[in-house]
């Protein structure tokens, strides 16, 4: 029999590409999403995508801070595991508005847990962030660093990680896996889903994408001064769709008889610097990327990249795209979507 999923937040940049490799791995996947950063088009082209397997797709707009409304689907479908993507995250927001980030990704996450308990389903994974080893002193981050919180949007990561561990210890029916993600970028090789970020994108490579379909005029590297190769800051990027199969080899975990409340990293293990990113998309798309430099952005680590031993282990599961794939990927996305999944809008 096949397996039902539940997913939170399914419609985003890395639910939805989770989704499809769910459905074409033979789960049967509910995706629940408020769409609060994302559109339901997202949805229906991984529908597409997985096609005679779209039909196990279904989709509900629902906010997982609506008890009643998430009771009412436990009720209606038996499910075998949640995976929990939804939350919000942009870090800048969550300096500025705090409460709406409590709010939102502990509510919602409580408000989860409390409903999966009240049904009899303990199996949980969910995305947790490498922002949870702050300024890593040494690299490569292993999972048994210590843990900060640089600003809430991680302070909310921490502590569902904690309320995770807690709930493990009350009642060790739960199965539970922390996956701590690195930098996540890249888009199907379809490139008929990708990132879609609202707003002025936080991260680097949106911000570059949207540079290169012309959106934005130039990049800004923020610190040209760390004590890297190029002195621009270092991080482990990820092709989306390596996480999303990660996702898969968590659920194969949770069938395991002993696994507890066990966290992972999900990177490649290695380190690639701003400049370097840009070279490569610029290699990918033909385009250049203009290059604005300015000060180090305010709580910024220098270099950051994952410890994969554990997860390639443990969960059988390692990397296989490399930073050119990422970025061909990427460019195949933005350039066949340079709005997006919104067609009518030009302006942002
Ligand atoms: P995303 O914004 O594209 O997806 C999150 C989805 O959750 C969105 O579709 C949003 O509409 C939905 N959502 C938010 N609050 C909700 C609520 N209360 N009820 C129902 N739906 C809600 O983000 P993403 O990049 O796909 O990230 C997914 C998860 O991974 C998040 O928890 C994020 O913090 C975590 N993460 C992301 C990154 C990254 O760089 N993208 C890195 C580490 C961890
Ligand atoms: N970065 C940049 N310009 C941008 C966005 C990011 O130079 O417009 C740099 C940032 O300082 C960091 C790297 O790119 O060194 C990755 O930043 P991102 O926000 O994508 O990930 P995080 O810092 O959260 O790991």
């Amino acid at each position: 029999m096949a397996k039902t999923i539940l997913v939170t937040g399914g419609a985003g940049y890395i639910g939805s590409h989770t989704v499809l490799q769910l459905l074409l791995g033979g789960f049967k996947t509910v995706v629940v999403d408020n769409l609060d950063n994302s559109s339901e088009v997202a949805v229906d082209r991984v529908r597409e995508l997985a096609r005679e397997f779209g039909k196990n797709l279904s989709f509900h707009k629902v906010d997982l801070r609506d008890k009643p409304a998430l009771d009412k689907l436990f009720s209606s479908i038996t499910f075998d595991a949640v995976i929990h993507f939804a939350g919000l995250k942009a870090v800048g927001e969550s300096v500025q508005k705090p409460l709406l980030y409590y709010n939102n990704n502990l509510i919602g996450t409580i408000t989860l847990l409390e409903v999966m308990a009240a049904h009899g389903c303990k199996k949980l994974v969910f995305s947790s962030s490498a922002t949870v080893y702050g300024w890593p002193k040494v690299v490569p981050c292993t999972e048994d660093f210590p843990l900060v919180a640089a600003n809430p949007y991680g302070r909310t990561k921490l502590f569902i990680e904690e309320i995770a561990r807690d709930i493990y210890r009350s009642d060790s029916d739960w199965k539970i896996i922390l996956l701590r993600y690195f930098n996540p970028v890249g888009a199907h090789p379809s490139g008929h889903i990708g990132e879609d970020p609202r707003g002025i994108p936080n991260n680097l490579m949106p911000f570059v994408q949207q540079v290169a379909v012309g959106r934005r005029q130039a990049l800004t590297v923020f610190g040209t001064d760390y004590n890297t190769k190029d002195g621009t800051g270092v991080r482990d990027y990820i092709h989306v769709v390596d996480l999303a199969d990660g996702h898969i080899a968590a659920l194969h975990k949770l069938d395991e008889d002993k696994i507890g409340c066990e966290v992972y990293n999900l990177g490649t293990g290695k380190g690639t610097s701003v400049l370097e990113m840009v070279a490569a998309f610029e290699s990918a798309s033909g385009k250049k990327i203009p290059l604005v430099t300015s000060g180090r952005r305010p709580g910024d680590a220098e270099v950051v990249y994952a410890s994969t031993e554990k997860a390639e282990r443990e969960l059988n599961w390692k990397a296989q795209y490399s930073i050119d794939d990422m970025c061909r990927d990427q460019w195949n996305w933005a350039s066949k979507n340079p709005f997006g999944y919104d067609t009518s809008d030009s302006t942002t």
